[in-house]
């Protein structure tokens, strides 16, 4: 373990309090986070505060609270960070690249997860704790500087990295004001942002209630119970019929679509049955499928053939509902869907300097 595992948390409530402390304008802070969109590294390159106001927070603590501890680029170009956090724990992030120089970031908002779905490495992890609002906003500001670097624009965030974001929702409205709010947030467009649950159903009413029109995204991967929860445990407390019916509250009092992940597993749920059935449960137009080719986590699962996904979706489409395929991106360094786990594997083809 690096010696600098057990530093102490330098998040903006802490750095914001000690600016307050010692009587400095609120200004200061927005230079630090400028500081950090442009990629300062330690308090050293926030060269917008004096010497001696860098010198008094370096000995509080380091400029970020999250620090990038291997950097791997997929043969596609995606760009997957393994961050190490204040308290020695680590999280991992992921930048897919788009054409017409887009950028999708595929955010963290827990270490590990306590919902323990059967397709998913990070389940395996079990929990550990949930992001601070900064932790997530900082795994931003490194994805927009990264983006930049590649002349392109960060334009996308998706919370569908570790965790469950409606477990940590306190957290990720925070995160999600400071990505959309102008320089020096983010100003990622609140419909550029994809919350991602597995069903956790009070979540899916509190976020009815959120002023932002960021999208909502269920993972469903299953059309009747039996299969659901043999996959994701969480369908014995919130089953299809319960979960559906939030989403449902939740187009109706928004006016906005859900769109509904369903990954695609061989022989446990892409036959035809399994197709028509979904179409049946969702045929009501307030959804739109995004149909996930699988990326194996070495357990017990294999993707869909081609010509059964093919099949699968034009069954959806005959019967009336919006659908489309997600390709993998990024499975050669573990960075697909489902993949995150902090077990570093793949080739590292480039370092981030570590960030003090
Ligand atoms: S799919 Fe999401 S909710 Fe399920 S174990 Fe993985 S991170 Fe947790």
């Amino acid at each position: 373990m690096s010696s600098d595992c057990y530093r102490r948390r330098m998040d903006r409530d802490v750095i914001g309090g000690l600016l307050t402390q010692w009587g400095e304008s609120s200004y200061r802070m927005e230079q630090i986070i400028r500081a950090q969109r442009t990629g300062a590294q330690s308090w050293d390159d926030v060269t917008t505060l004096g010497k001696e106001l860098r010198a008094r927070l370096a000995e509080h603590g380091p400029l970020w609270s999250v620090t990038p501890r291997e950097r791997l680029v997929s043969v596609d170009g995606t760009v997957k960070w393994r961050l190490g956090l204040h308290d020695g724990r680590e999280i991992e992030a992921v930048l897919i690249a788009h054409a017409r120089g887009r950028r999708t970031l595929c955010v963290s908002s827990q270490v590990g997860c306590a919902l323990g779905c059967k397709f998913c490495s990070t389940g395996t992890m079990g929990f550990g704790r949930d992001l601070t609002t900064w932790e997530i906003f900082e795994q931003a500001l490194i994805a927009a500087h990264e983006a930049d670097q590649q002349g392109a624009r960060l334009s996308n965030v998706v919370f569908m990295g570790m965790g469950e974001p409606m477990h940590n929702l306190p957290a990720v409205f925070g995160a999600i004001h400071e990505m959309h709010r102008p320089a020096p947030g983010l100003g990622i467009s609140a419909r550029q942002i994809a919350i991602s649950t597995v069903g956790w159903v009070p979540g899916i009413a509190e976020l009815q209630e959120f002023p932002l029109p960021v999208r909502l995204a269920v993972s469903l991967h299953a059309a009747d119970d039996e299969t659901r929860s043999k996959m994701m445990p969480i369908n014995q407390r919130y089953p299809i019929y319960n979960l559906l019916s939030a989403c449902r509250r939740y187009c109706d009092t928004t006016g906005r679509r859900v769109f509904i992940e369903y990954v695609l597993l061989d022989g446990v749920n892409d036959s035809q049955a399994d197709a028509k059935r979904l179409a049946n449960i969702l045929r009501d137009g307030r959804f739109h499928v995004n149909l996930i080719e699988y990326n194996a986590t070495g357990g017990e699962f294999q993707g869909s053939r081609p010509e059964r996904r093919e099949l699968f979706l034009a069954t959806l489409e005959r019967a009336g509902l919006e659908a489309s395929v997600r390709r993998s991106r990024g499975a050669d360094v573990a960075a697909a869907c489902g993949q995150l786990v902090t077990a570093a594997r793949g080739k590292a083809v480039g370092k981030v300097p570590t960030a003090s």
